[in-house]
């Protein structure tokens, strides 16, 4: 049997890559010498493409591909794929959501309490030897006790974070663009009235033109000097030059971000603040749960050509009768 054609923009991981190669052709588009040659010569043929992160699938991709059926991408936000354009041209977009949901919360919470705590900063005094030298760590300015948390995009992730943060017994808020009938948290229309309410602001809200710079020198004022900013949702929601500067003028007391605007770049001045915790995009960076990602990932592709319905699309390009 003949096998569908499948482009993959970029390397994704082995378990992925074994099981699509062995369902269909993969077009490898990264390993072509000349990209624009190798779709010109591909491009009726491709009905799948197979998209990890920071690879962009544009509306002038998508276009030159008639046979395109299904962009699946590995990860729950997609904001580097134009999904609006897919839907509008009948194409399916699908994610990974729910099977990372409890992992990056986990890792979140690590996060929050490492940023509170400290514990990063803590952890190289040892190292360095001096604790023996010079006595104990100095007592942290920022507890949990005491405080209020907002969360921006009280999501699927936003939800798991809030229940942990139920049995640390910290209240939660949150902000979002409308209010949840079924939560028990206070809603906030307004992220800076949300922002000066708090002592600790943290998003996990998706990436793309709408939430772009959306944590700005505005909201990070309104947080106040002894408020931390946690970001686990995407780098581009916080406008990373105020917040340099805000953290540099004691505008807000720290930051805790496992995601950046230009990954991996991460900016000399952020990596100089010796009190801000600085991870590499590990929300979800376990074995256990990329595995499930990846598999949804196949299983998307592979439920679509078998039923002509994707398991898990996106909103942008919901499921047809
Ligand atoms: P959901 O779609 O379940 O939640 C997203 C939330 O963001 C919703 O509550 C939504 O609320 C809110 N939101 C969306 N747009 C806006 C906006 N313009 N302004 C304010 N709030 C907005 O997604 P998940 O919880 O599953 O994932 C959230 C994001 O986390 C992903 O998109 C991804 O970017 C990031 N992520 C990061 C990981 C990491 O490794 N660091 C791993 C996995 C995900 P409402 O509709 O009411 O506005």
């Amino acid at each position: 049997m003949t096998k569908r054609h499948l482009l993959m923009t970029g390397p994704m991981m082995r378990m992925v890559m074994e099981q699509l190669d062995a369902a269909y052709t993969v077009h490898r588009l990264w390993e072509a010498e000349d990209a624009d040659a190798m779709i010109g010569e591909i491009s009726d043929k491709i009905e799948a493409i197979a998209v990890g992160p920071h690879t962009p699938v544009d509306g002038p991709l998508m276009s030159r591909l008639p046979n395109l059926k299904i962009v699946s991408n590995f990860g729950v936000g997609y904001d580097t794929v134009d999904a609006k354009w897919a839907g509008a041209h009948g194409i399916y977009v699908t994610n990974t959501p729910d099977v990372l949901t409890e992992e990056v919360a986990d890792t979140t919470l690590g996060l929050l309490l490492m940023t509170v705590r400290q514990l990063s900063e803590s952890e190289r005094y040892l190292r360095a030897g001096r604790w023996e030298t010079e006595g104990p760590f100095p007592l942290t300015k920022a507890s949990l006790r005491d405080r209020r948390i907002g969360i921006v995009g009280l999501g699927r992730i936003g939800k798991a974070i809030a229940r942990r943060l139920d049995a640390f017994r910290v209240p939660v808020v949150y902000h979002g663009r409308s209010e949840q009938a079924d939560v028990p948290y206070g809603y906030y229309a307004n992220l800076v009235d949300m922002a000066r309410d708090v002592d600790i602001l943290l998003s996990v809200a998706p990436g793309g033109t709408a939430t772009n710079h959306m944590i700005n020198a505005e909201v990070l004022d309104a947080l106040g000097p002894d408020g931390i900013l946690i970001n686990v949702g995407r780098g581009s929601v916080v406008d990373e030059k105020a917040l340099v500067e805000a953290l540099k003028s004691g505008t807000i007391l720290s930051a805790g971000l496992d995601v950046f605007e230009d990954e991996p770049h991460v900016p000399a001045d952020l990596i100089e603040m010796e009190h801000v915790v600085l991870l590499p995009h590990v929300g979800s960076a376990s074995v256990h749960t990329r595995n499930q990602m990846g598999q949804l990932c196949v299983d998307n592709l592979k439920s679509y050509f078998e039923t002509g319905k994707p398991l898990t699309p996106v909103v942008e390009t919901p499921l047809r009768d």
